[in-house]
């Protein structure tokens, strides 16, 4: 977690033209600094000013960011060339910016590259043109003019970069169809996608505890609340609230979910409560979408924002609030490009605009729950759940003792209460987090385990795909006829279960039953998904086989019973959250039972039911839990009461890695309070071709270690394919 420290301090705004006439303007490239460029005659700039300048041949835009440096000669220097006639970028969104770059020692080109991600968004509105098929008559296509002319018969008109986009054409091939008069431009239909909430739409009657939460967050003062309320005791309800103190106060508001929690249910809930819809912000947007989305937060119209981690770098006009629902999610982590953790830079951002911060979590992060114990942050409690649905008892079931039979993994105590349940006309979960038919294909004859040729990890067949897949790259080969090794034919044996190979046992063990498996190869996207979960709450099935995909949000209310077919699944590996992340996982996936006015029962097969994280999930004491788990982290010096960084080298070059790694051994720096790991070769040794050593930093509470990673590197080089990846606060040690 960073502290208030850490704090980089705003510059001040006003206009920053130098008497030498230099500004520095930061680019939207992976760059460390602003590069300095003349102010012509007549132009006044201030920190925040959308502007074009030339860089090489191109001309980009970027964004004012100060005075001018002043390390380059002043006849060196070209230009500004135009300041745009749009809305400055806010302030607070340039401190942040530079904020989240010196915490994450990313550049902070890069960065803005986050807040800048919809360039055309710059582009004045009346410019925006959107085009049609024109007047093809006796014209000749190549292949990629044909291609722009597929895509638009089947489309309305579209703007020139959505329309190059989707025909896997240059924007250089648009701009000449037009020319030609293939194309003919109409002004684009500009409808935003979303509503203007209403504040004081008529919200459900809370119950006392959610009024008096409501009540606290509704003052909109500074700081960090946690919701901290079980699953369905209404914290969403709650935090609506909150919103809508927020909206009266003419201020703007983000909802931060994980990408899988904004569902169409959810969205459903906002429109009732508020009447209109808010605008989103997530991987399946048009170009239209986001641009008109992005406008509209830098200009203020969007009043209410929900997405995924990105939205957080949006440029808000006016924020007054931002929710982090879900908070313990890892999702809030990006692993790549900038690597931040959303859910904390949300908290430095409500501290650099002094505006409230809300984390909703059933089961919040060690981190977040040790920052309400010393006081950093507030808490409100919800301890039931709305309308005296009760939670479910869980319970778990020894592999060592319960066996299932050979090559099948549901044990006969669970078996027979799913046809239990089933014959009480009731639903019934498996849930099994593993994708894929079987985690590891070997061969009989010889041993030979099919892997993955660019990563340290094994192919997962995928039988729906009828596919061999590498879920850490991507790559995916048919299965081969004949081991690769040894040439045997027909000798490949499964090992192990994924979902779906359990949905095949769960066919033959309830073959009458209307079974579902949902996973993200059946869930192919939100509408697909809306129509599967609406099937499930409609009883229209009986038995759900799923992966955590069906652990989000979604409310069954005639699913009583839930079997965890491998509640250790997450605990194996050397991960510093592992119980903690199994507790919350285990609770959410338990949450999906009795929500309705039937009680609901879970189950957690283990072979280790007397480990720490299965009692206290069968206890539900979840704080004792959580304040052993940070004794644990607290005599180890391991986050929140130290922190950590990791670094990972990698080439294609493995003599080039190694050298690289032990140059950087010798100089790795001592001190009290400062330990390092390694190099010592990452759990994924080989990704994507790469090799990979890791480093992990570990500094006392007090020490920043951006500053001794800055002292540790300065000066050192990374030729040719070597690379150097900086990790705060990892959460992934793979
Ligand atoms: P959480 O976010 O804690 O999981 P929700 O806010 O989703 O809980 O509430 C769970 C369910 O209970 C939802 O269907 C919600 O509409 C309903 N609910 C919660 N509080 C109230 C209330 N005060 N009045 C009516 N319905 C409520
Ligand atoms: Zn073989
Ligand atoms: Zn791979």
């Amino acid at each position: 977690m960073p502290t208030e420290t850490d704090h980089a301090k705003g510059e001040e705004t006003g206009a920053v033209t130098q008497a030498s006439g230099a500004v520095g303007v930061l680019l939207p490239l992976a760059l460390f600094q602003a590069y300095d460029y003349l102010v012509p005659d007549g132009m006044v700039l201030a920190r925040g000013d959308f502007v074009t300048v030339p860089l090489g041949r191109r001309s980009v835009t970027g964004v004012v960011w100060g005075e001018g440096a002043g390390d380059v000669a002043p006849e060196k220097l070209k230009e500004v060339t135009a300041l745009l006639d749009v809305p400055a970028l806010p302030a607070i969104s340039c401190d942040f910016i530079d904020w989240v770059a010196q915490y994450t020692m990313a550049p902070v080109g890069a960065v803005l590259r986050m807040a800048m991600s919809v360039p055309d968004a710059l582009e004045p509105e009346r410019n925006l043109k959107a085009w049609q098929i024109g007047d093809l008559a006796g014209a000749k296509l190549t292949a990629a003019r044909q291609r722009v002319i597929d895509v638009l018969q089947s489309s309305p008109p579209l703007p020139p970069t959505e329309l190059a986009r989707l025909a896997a054409v240059s924007a250089g091939v648009v701009g000449e169809m037009g020319k030609a008069g293939l194309l003919t431009a109409v002004p684009l239909a500009l409808k935003r996608p979303f509503g203007a909430p209403d504040a004081d739409a008529a919200g459900p009657n809370l119950s006392a505890a959610q009024a008096k939460a409501a009540g606290e967050l509704s003052t909109l003062m500074p700081g960090v609340t946690l919701i901290d309320g079980v699953t369905g005791s209404g914290k969403t309800e709650v935090y609506f609230e909150a919103i809508a103190a927020t909206l009266r106060a003419g201020r703007q508001a983000l909802v931060m979910v994980p990408e899988i929690a904004l569902t169409p249910q959810w969205l459903k809930r906002f429109e009732a409560r508020f009447g209109a819809l808010p605008a989103q912000w997530h991987s399946e947007l048009t170009g239209l979408e986001r641009r008109l989305t992005w406008r509209s937060v830098l200009d203020g119209a969007a009043k209410v924002v929900v997405g995924a981690r990105s939205a957080l770098f949006l440029p808000y006009r006016h924020l007054g609030l931002i929710i982090v629902d879900e908070e313990h999610e890892s999702a809030f982590k990006q692993e790549d490009g900038v690597i931040y953790q959303a859910r904390d830079m949300a908290v430095v951002r409500g501290h650099l605009a002094k505006i409230p911060v809300v984390l909703a979590s059933a089961t919040p992060s060690l981190e977040t729950i040790v920052n309400v114990e010393t006081g950093r942050y507030r808490a409100a409690h919800l301890p039931d759940r709305h309308g005296g649905a009760t939670l479910p008892a869980i319970d778990t079931i020894d592999l060592r003792v319960d066996k299932p039979a050979r090559q099948s993994w549901i044990a006969p105590s669970l078996k027979a209460e799913i046809e239990q349940t089933l014959a009480d006309g009731n639903q019934a979960l498996l849930f099994l987090n593993r994708r894929g038919y079987a985690p590891l294909t070997l061969c009989r004859t010889c041993g030979h385990r099919l892997q993955c040729p660019r990563c340290t990890a094994w192919l997962v067949e995928h039988r729906f795909h009828q596919k061999l897949m590498c879920h850490h790259c991507g790559f995916d080969s048919p299965m081969p006829p004949s081991c690769p090794a040894c040439q045997s034919e027909g000798s490949f044996a499964a090992c192990g279960p994924g979902v779906e190979r359990l949905a095949e046992e769960a066919a033959a063990l309830f073959p009458d039953a209307r079974r579902l498996v949902l996973t993200s190869d059946t869930v192919t996207g939100p509408a697909k998904a809306e129509s599967l979960m609406r099937m499930v709450a409609e009883r229209e099935v009986d038995l759900v086989i799923g992966t955590q995909i069906i652990a989000k949000g979604h409310n069954f209310p005639h699913l009583t019973l839930v079997g965890v077919v491998d509640a250790d699944l997450g605990l194996h590996g050397g991960d510093l959250r592992a119980a903690e992340r199994t507790y919350q996982l285990m609770s959410q996936v338990a949450g999906r039972a009795g929500r309705g006015e039937k009680p609901g029962r879970v189950y957690l097969q283990t072979y280790d039911p007397d480990r720490a994280v299965m009692e206290a999930l069968k206890s539900g004491d979840r704080d004792s839990f959580l304040a052993a788990e940070a004794d644990d982290r607290r005599q180890s010096g391991m986050p929140p009461f130290g922190r950590l960084a990791a670094l990972i080298l990698s080439s294609r070059d493995q003599a080039a890695v190694n050298a690289k790694a032990q140059e950087l051994a010798r100089n790795a720096p001592h001190r009290d309070g400062v330990t390092v790991l390694g190099p010592a070769p990452a759990p994924l040794a080989l990704l994507r071709g790469r090799h990979r050593l890791r480093f992990l930093l570990k500094t006392r509470r007090d020490i920043a270690p951006q500053g001794i990673l800055k002292t540790w590197l300065r000066g050192q080089k990374f030729p040719g394919d070597l690379r150097l990846q900086i990790d705060i606060d990892p959460y992934s040690f793979m």
